[in-house]
Parts: C-alpha cells; structure tokens; sequence
C-alpha cells in the first residue's frame, strides 16, 4: 500500500489506504467522459452553484481538512487554516467571474465577422504534490469545473486522507459523479490514463523529474501538458531597500510551510555594503524560530513532510559543505523525535557548486553578496529554474524595471511570495510551462473554438 497518512510530527502511521485497481480506473474514466458529454450541453453559469456549495461546505470543515492536512504532511494548523481559507476564496472567485470570463470573445477580422468559444475538451487527469495538498487540487479544479473539464485525480501518496476528504466533500456537495474522482493510482496507471482517448490533457504541480517523465507520455500521445514545477527564486536586494520592511518580509518568504514552497525565496542576492548585516538579520530572525508540535499555536516552524525531504535535504545541504560552501548558521540535528530541519544558512556557494542550481525544499537560506545590480541580475539569471522572484528596494519603479530583467514567471515587488485566485501562477525555463489561476489559468485547457460568419 503506497498511500499513507504517516504524522511527520511523530512518525506515526496513521492510515493506510489500498491502491486503486485497473477498473477502478476505467469507471472514472467512465464516468468522467459522460460527465463531460452533459456538462458540454450545459452554460457554465449553472456550474456556478456547484462551486458556491463547494466553498460552504470547505467552510463547515474547514478545522477537520485543515487537521487532515497537517496529520498528512505536517505543515502548522495555522497555515493549513489559511490553505483552506484561499481555496474557498479560489472555488468563490470562479463561482463568480467563471462564467463571464468564458463568454465567446468577438472577432473582426479583414475578411468577415466572427468569434470564438471558450470550450470544454474532455477529462483532466491532475498529478499533485504534497506540500499544499488542497490549494494545489483547487488551483486546477475550480476553473475546470467552470470550463466543464471533469478530473481524475492523483495525489501524492503521503497526503491520501486530507485529499480523499477534499473529494467526499466535492462530492456531498452535490458534484455529478466523474466531477472529480480521487484515485489512489500508480505512475503506471497515471501514463494508462493519459494514454487512453477520452483524457483531454494533464496538469502536473512537482519536481522536474516527475514533470518531464509526464509530460514525456502526454506528449506521445499528444495531450496538452501544464507543468509546475520546482523553482530556486531569487530575492534581490537593491541597495535602497528599506531594513524595517525587509526585516519583515524575509524569514517568512523563506520559513513558510517549513520553506517546502516551489515560490519560496531560496536565493537571497545582496549587496556587498548590506551582506554582513543581512547574514545578521538572517540569523537573529532563525534563532527566533520555536519548532514543535504543528497543532500549537506557539510552534512557528513545522517539520519537513517525510523522512525521505529530510533525508534529501540533509545530503543537498552536506553537498554544498563538501563543494566549498561554508554553514554560517543552523545545519545542526534537532533533537525532536518528528522530521525537523533547524533553520541553516548557508554563503559561499560558487557556481561550480553542484548545489548551486539545486531547489532546496525546506529552511535553509543561501546567501549570495554581489558587487552591482547587474551583478545581482546576471546572478539571479543564473538558474536553470524560473519559476518566481522578489526584488526589494525604495524605489517601487526601479525595482519593476530590474524585476523585468529576471527570467521569471512571477516577480514580487517589496513582498515575498504570494497567490491569489485572480492573478496568473505558473513559471518560466524548468520551472514548467503553462499557467494555473486567473483568466489564463481558466483557459488552460479550453477550446477555443472559431466560428466564423459570412
Ligand atoms: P514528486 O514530483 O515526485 O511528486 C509530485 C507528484 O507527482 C506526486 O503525486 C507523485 O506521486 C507524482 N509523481 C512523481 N513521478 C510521477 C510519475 N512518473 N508518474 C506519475 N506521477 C508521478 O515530488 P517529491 O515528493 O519526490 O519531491 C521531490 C522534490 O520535488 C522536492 O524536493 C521539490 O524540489 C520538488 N517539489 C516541488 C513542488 C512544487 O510545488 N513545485 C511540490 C513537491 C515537490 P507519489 O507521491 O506517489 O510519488
């Protein structure tokens, strides 16, 4: 059984579940495909409904999905409260400006008048993470239901519990069977599903590795991809940058969800006059961190979500050392049964660092100082990942311009990270293609369908 609920916080097993079969798979295929046929007869508006209930219900269980979540993969109570809280935002969000944001878009072209449609194209299938087990489900369904593109879902196998209540909530809500339907499916039936021909595409949130393999089989079958996947986002400091704000901004940008955030600031590029006391600053903010149990309030850093992240992290962070990177803080064990990783910072990293172009996906800070602004941007652009960024200085228009030289999908002006239903998420390079949220995000896998008048 490889879908488990194992508490990182004491390593409890706490649920196991059995794998779905072939034919569990070929019913919601079923399922999906002649939800799709209706849903195409049907205007988005009377979906609309659906995802107001949706939202109500998430609201009545907001404390048990949140508990589920952090039971799942530790994250603190608190930051799953707030997962849930900006899924319901999501799921209201499209509830309300799905259907307009889907009206046939008008067309005057030089030969005649026409316009196209923004269409359905059949089942999804959803392969998700595990480090937002709800909010990156709802980042794709929410919009999709409101296009008419039904979901076969994959979780990651240590967030089973919290995303099967998710789906039985969908589906008390009052979701048409096929809607959604949760699976606990293999990698290999994941690539049967893709294949099969009433699947209309594939969304991918993870690693390169699981995002390039994905995307390889949709690709052979000619499916649509969206993939989002790692990032290593720098954080740029520009010389005017103000330290009260930045004083507040940086720990979080880096602690949050334990620092297991694909849009978490992992780079964080200074100039030489603010370096010293910057690594200062860091270090204070760090010590400060209380780890513990994820359900008291007064916990403010969570353990990692499996053994294998801390395992993973503790061999990068050994690599960096081995390569010439020197701990300027942290780095040492924690002495707490669950996965914990002590805030570390880490300076020195040379290019020639095999960890330099390395996500590292937990609390540990790289710290790089830079000569020049150009400097800094070259360093920023020196990534093989694209996916966010911040750049931080006293002057808002400035900051814009050197923010629109970073090859980046998303860039945070005097802020660290942050998502909303309405604006775009996704990234550039091997960060993943396509975009999730918003307008654009709602289009993601429509047809958009020309018709043309004579
Ligand atoms: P994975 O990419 O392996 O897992 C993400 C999801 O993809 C899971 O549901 C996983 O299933 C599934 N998956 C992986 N490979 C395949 C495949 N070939 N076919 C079908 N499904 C697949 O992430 P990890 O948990 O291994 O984390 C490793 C690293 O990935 C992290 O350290 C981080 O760098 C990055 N990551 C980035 C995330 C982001 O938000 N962009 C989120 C999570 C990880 P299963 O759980 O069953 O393996």
């Amino acid at each position: 059984m490889a879908y488990k609920t194992i508490y990182p916080y004491n390593n409890k097993v706490l649920k196991e579940y059995d794998n779905a079969s072939d034919a569990d798979l070929e019913a919601a295929l079923k399922t999906g495909h002649q939800l799709y046929l209706q849903w195409r007869q049907e205007e988005p508006q009377t979906r609309s409904v659906l995802l107001q209930k949706i939202a109500a219900a998430m609201k009545d269980k907001r404390e048990q999905l949140a508990e589920a979540m952090t039971y799942d993969m530790g994250k603190l109570l608190v930051e799953a409260q707030g997962e849930v809280d900006l899924c319901i935002w999501i799921m209201q969000y499209y509830a309300e400006h799905g259907a307009e944001l889907l009206q046939p878009v008008p067309l005057t072209t030089k030969l005649k008048h026409g316009y196209y449609l923004k269409q359905a194209t059949g089942v999804l299938v959803a392969v998700e993470p595990w480090n937002f087990p709800l909010y990156q489900v709802v980042r794709v369904l929410a919009p999709n239901m409101m296009v008419g593109n039904p979901m076969i879902l994959k979780s990651a196998s240590i967030c089973p519990t919290s995303v099967q209540m998710f789906a039985d909530l969908v589906q008390s809500a009052g979701a048409p069977a096929g809607a959604l339907t949760n699976l606990f499916i293999s990698y290999d039936q994941v690539a049967k599903a893709i294949a099969d021909p009433r699947v209309a595409g594939v969304c991918v949130t993870g690693s390169e590795r699981a995002g390039a393999s994905i995307a390889a089989t949709a690709g052979q079958n000619l499916k649509k991809s969206t993939l989002e996947l790692g990032g290593n986002d720098a954080f740029l400091i520009l010389e005017d940058a103000k330290w009260s704000q930045l004083e507040q901004v940086v720990p979080q940008a880096r602690l949050y969800n334990a620092g297991q955030v694909c849009t978490s600031s992992k780079r964080f590029i200074v100039p030489a006059s603010m370096y010293d006391q910057f690594l200062e600053m860091l270090k204070t903010a760090f010590s400060q961190v209380k780890m513990g149990d994820p359900m008291a309030k007064t916990t403010t850093l969570a353990p990692l979500s499996s053994q294998s992240a801390k395992t993973k992290l503790q061999q990068q962070v050994a690599t960096a050392v081995a390569g010439g990177a020197k701990v300027y803080y942290g780095n040492e064990p924690v002495d707490l049964p669950g996965q914990f990783f002590a805030p570390t910072i880490l300076t020195d990293i040379q290019p020639d660092n095999p960890i330099f172009d390395q996500e590292l996906f937990g609390p540990v800070a790289s710290v790089y100082r830079v000569a020049n602004e150009e400097e800094a941007i070259a360093l920023a652009n020196n990534s093989s990942y694209g996916l966010g960024g911040t750049v931080f200085s006293g002057d808002v228009e400035h900051a814009a311009q050197v923010a629109a030289k970073v090859e980046t999908g998303m860039s945070f002006i005097n802020d660290g990270w942050s998502s909303t239903p309405d604006m775009p998420f996704g990234g550039v390079k091997n960060s993943g293609y396509g975009r999730e949220l918003s307008a654009l995000g709602l289009e993601a896998f429509v047809n958009q369908h020309l018709v043309l008048k004579p």
